[in-house]
């Protein structure tokens, strides 16, 4: 490496950087317009637009990545959530039971010029009863004035109020150090618990495509349900199949099972439960209806998972309905609307008939093998030589930026880092990433690259 130009302990922050685990997750929960949002956005540095000032419009992104104190986690923003669909008491609750039950801490943020109303007071209930560390936003004490305000807050019985102004930024920096120590190193959920346990499958798809009906097919059909784990106050939701001589934790079953019927808001709420069941899984089974052309909202779920680096299998659905013509401009579809995914194993299948059921253990089996491969640097670096003296990055301003080496800093999903003597454009990058997939499978699971450069 030194002889690279590159500092020997650069190079090993890089790799310690890039080959993080996966990221403990804050929820930040509260009441409509107490500044939820404008909290996540201070948290996230504003790198991110979050607040959308249209009432009603509603996001489907609510995850982010932030970092304090050179730590990283990620944020559930539940700030999306229109407050008419189910009466204001029923959908704060609901919306909070989502985003705590996929979080390893919580922020409650609660308006310190209004105090706590008997909204505030439910959703402390259900903080209580999920037990998971909870850090006390004293919001909108936007000066010294309002301090008195917060104190007020101590009769919620969650602990130390703290005063901040999520518009402003006062108070924040001490807020995010109690979260910090709320939060655990790694993500308790979504690995650290259940290393050596029954692998953990997401089944997601919008509305509709036939999640539950698949569930019921794979549950009914091998008539071994092994266990409900209702009750339990970790997990109250998952569920256990034994498909193809193995059990599978099915997370977030009762998501799917419990027939929620709304009209508006539901799309968000069906984006939180995605959300939180990609967390909490490490390969999404993204079901996709063939009857109907591939929507926004399926490329959504789709990037959800892989933005979360979760593995990925790509589930048609509703193949028994299939004429010859439908089938043709599907095929089109995926090309076009699913071609950034096309190395995600795929099924077809029908949970109506049955059909290709079988095949859905292999594909899940595939995808978890490419998350977890390891390339050993020796290979890699032999296989980068080779790929550069073939293909060298083309010439900038009269210089040729060069990928010196690599290494392979993690995976779940495989993560990379290579350095390099100069700027490496992002279709190069692509290319790399291409090349990768073709020399070493990854087959079912995103992979990330970055490129250091030489100082
Ligand atoms: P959410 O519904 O909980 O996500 O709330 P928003 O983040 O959308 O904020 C609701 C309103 O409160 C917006 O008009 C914000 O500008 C305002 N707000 C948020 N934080 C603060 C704050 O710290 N001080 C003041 N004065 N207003 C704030
Ligand atoms: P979910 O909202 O994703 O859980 O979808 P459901 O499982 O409730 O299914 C939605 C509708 O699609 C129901 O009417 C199902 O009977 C139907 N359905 C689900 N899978 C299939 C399938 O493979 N073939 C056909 N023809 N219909 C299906």
């Amino acid at each position: 490496a030194a002889e690279e130009g590159f500092d020997l302990e650069d190079v090993e922050g890089a790799i310690e950087e890039a080959g993080h685990g996966p990221l403990p997750v804050l929820a930040v929960v509260g009441r409509p317009n107490v500044g939820k949002s404008t909290l996540v956005n201070r948290i996230i540095g504003r790198r991110e637009a979050v607040v959308e000032d249209k009432p009603g419009v509603t996001r489907d992104r609510v995850t982010y990545e932030a970092e304090w104190a050179g730590r990283r986690f990620k944020v559930v923003d539940t700030g999306g959530w229109e407050q008419d669909v189910l009466g204001i008491d029923a959908s704060v609750a609901a919306q909070a039971e989502y985003a705590i039950e996929a979080a390893d801490a919580v922020v409650f943020v609660v308006d310190a010029k209004v105090g706590a109303t008997d909204t505030d007071e439910a959703v402390v209930r259900l903080l209580r009863k999920a037990g998971k560390p909870v850090v006390l936003c004293a919001n909108k004490v936007d000066g010294p004035s309002g301090e008195a305000d917060a104190a007020y807050l101590w009769n919620l019985g969650l602990g130390e109020p703290h005063p901040v102004s999520a518009l402003h930024g006062r108070g924040t920096g001490d807020m995010l150090d109690a979260v910090l120590e709320a939060l655990p190193e790694a993500p308790a959920q979504a690995f650290g618990a259940a290393i050596g346990g029954p692998r953990r499958v997401a089944l997601i798809g919008r509305p509709n495509v036939g999640k539950s009906s698949l569930l019921n097919k794979v549950a009914g059909e091998e008539r071994v349900v092994v266990n409900e784990l209702a009750g339990t106050t970790r997990d109250p939701v998952d569920e256990l199949i034994e498909l193809g001589g193995k059990t599978w934790k099915f997370v977030d079953t009762a998501g799917i099972r419990k027939r929620v019927h709304l009209q508006q808001g539901a799309d968000y709420y069906a984006s939180l439960r995605t959300a939180a069941a990609v967390e909490k899984a490490e390969v999404a089974v993204v079901l996709i209806d063939t009857t109907e052309s591939i929507s926004v909202q399926d490329q959504r779920i789709v990037t959800m998972a892989v933005e979360a680096g979760r593995a990925l299998v790509l589930a048609y659905n509703k193949w028994d309905t299939l004429d010859e013509e439908r089938r043709y401009y599907l095929e089109r579809e995926i090309e076009t609307e699913l071609g950034q995914v096309a190395w995600a194993p795929r099924v077809n299948v029908s949970a109506r008939t049955g059909r290709h059921m079988e095949k859905l253990v292999p594909a899940i089996e595939t995808a978890l093998e490419g998350w977890e491969t390891r390339v050993p640097t020796g290979r890699l670096n032999a296989f980068l030589g080779e790929l550069v003296a073939a293909h060298p990055h083309p010439v900038r301003g009269g210089k040729q930026p060069r990928i010196l080496f690599g290494t392979q800093a993690g995976t779940k999903p495989p993560r990379f880092v290579l350095f390099a003597s100069g700027f490496i454009e992002a279709g190069y990058r692509r290319f790399i990433e291409r090349r990768l997939r073709e020399e070493f499978g990854f087959e079912g699971t995103p992979i990330h690259i970055s490129v250091r450069v030489r100082e």
